[in-house]
């Protein structure tokens, strides 16, 4: 049915526009963010003209076109993404998105951190829904970084240490020192409190703490926490990876995950090609040194959404660098998150902060030498 059509690039629109019998059926369009990259963000085929076939004529034009022309592509659009899926050998032509955001200055207790996760404009990162840049900052038994009991639900923290110890203490019976290159995982289901101390520690401290929000399988199953003090690191030729969740390069975190991810502690000096899974979207956020993603450099405290669809990642890094690889299927429930909850809509989450407030049984019971913390308003009307 597509014999009589053709596909013409109008450059002062730009897109690539599909005629058939000199009518314009559909169109794909494009944009340049970079020198050499050409961002595909969205395809369309007219109500008339649907079912012919001509949004892939359209998107195998495009990416035939970018190919002579040795560009890379960013197929922001969900259709070129799919269709790329589908014929895989397009698929060394794709390139991250390489989106910045910047990350803001918070209070976690007495400790300043730099939030990079959730943002305006990005919120997940597969299940990755929070992300911390704690330090790095001098700390001593005055000036520590620890945080009294708080409660948590529906989602799994993550604390991963450069710098520096805390001694991680949950109603669960947990008591576990954390120090550098350990992982503590600790899952809240529908219920947990626990507490971060310091252990006389005096020194630097730096660190990340992460949560991942948990799929309806699980979010309200029982708590649990895990310590890893043991994780693979892979040899990535112009550096290492320390596997804290998930698969990478053929090596596996023996730590529990509920849904499809991966965490990657990269120290890198050089350039790296990273294997990527075509399904999972990715984030790299910066943690020491300077970090380049197609040219586009990452520092501390920055996270760069890389989006969908890539099979390999170049990362360059001039000097010495260090940065946390974030990525997993992007999550199809809805996730809202209120102080340390995270649920599906606002009345339980609002029933989760009443609850903490009342002192119910759901967040168990422990005692520290640290303040409790009291949950806020819900900041939405009852
Ligand atoms: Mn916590």
């Amino acid at each position: 049915m597509t014999q009589h059509s053709h596909v013409v690039d109008n450059a002062e629109r730009h897109r690539y526009e599909i005629l058939v019998d000199g009518q314009v059926a559909g169109y794909l369009d494009h944009r340049s963010p970079r020198e050499g990259v050409i961002e595909l963000p969205h395809t369309v085929v007219e109500d008339a003209f649907a079912g012919r076939g001509l949004a892939s004529v359209l998107v195998r034009h495009a990416l035939d076109a970018a190919r002579a022309a040795g560009l890379r592509v960013v197929p922001t659009c969900p259709y070129v993404r799919g269709w790329i899926a589908k014929h895989p050998d397009y698929a060394a032509l794709v390139t991250p998105v390489v989106e910045v955001v910047e990350g803001a200055a918070a209070q976690v207790g007495n400790f300043g951190v730099q939030r990079v996760l959730p943002r305006r404009g990005r919120r997940l990162v597969g299940a990755w829904c929070f992300a911390d840049h704690m330090g790095p900052a001098d700390v001593d038994a005055e000036r520590s970084p620890g945080v009294g009991p708080h409660p948590h639900c529906g989602l799994a923290t993550v604390t991963w240490l450069l710098d520096g110890e805390l001694l991680h203490r949950d109603s669960l019976g947990s008591e576990q020192p954390i120090r550098p290159g350990q992982l503590n995982l600790m899952t809240a289901g529908h219920g947990v409190q626990h507490a971060e101390e310091g252990t006389g520690y005096a020194g630097l401290f730096e660190g990340i703490q992460l949560w991942v929000a948990q799929p309806d399988a699980t979010r309200s199953g029982p708590a649990a926490f895990e310590h890893h003090a043991e994780l693979p690191r892979i040899d990535l030729g112009a550096g290492t990876g320390t596997v804290l969740l998930g698969e990478f390069a053929g090596a596996e975190s023996p730590a529990r995950r509920d849904t499809e991810l991966v965490g990657v502690d990269l120290r890198l000096h050089g350039t790296a090609d990273l294997p990527l899974r075509t399904d999972f979207e990715y984030a790299l956020v910066g943690l020491r040194g300077g970090v380049e993603v197609d040219g586009v450099r990452l520092g501390p405290g920055q996270l760069a959404y890389l989006g969908a669809g890539a099979d390999e990642l170049r990362v360059r890094v001039p000097e010495r660098g260090r940065a946390m690889l974030l990525g997993g299927v992007p999550l199809t429930e809805p996730v809202l998150m209120f102080w340390n909850f995270v649920g599906r809509d606002r009345a339980e989450l609002a029933e989760a902060g009443r609850a903490w407030n009342d002192g119910s049984d759901r967040f168990g019971r422990l005692d520290s030498p640290l303040p409790r913390y009291a949950a806020p308003e819900a900041p939405w009307p009852a």
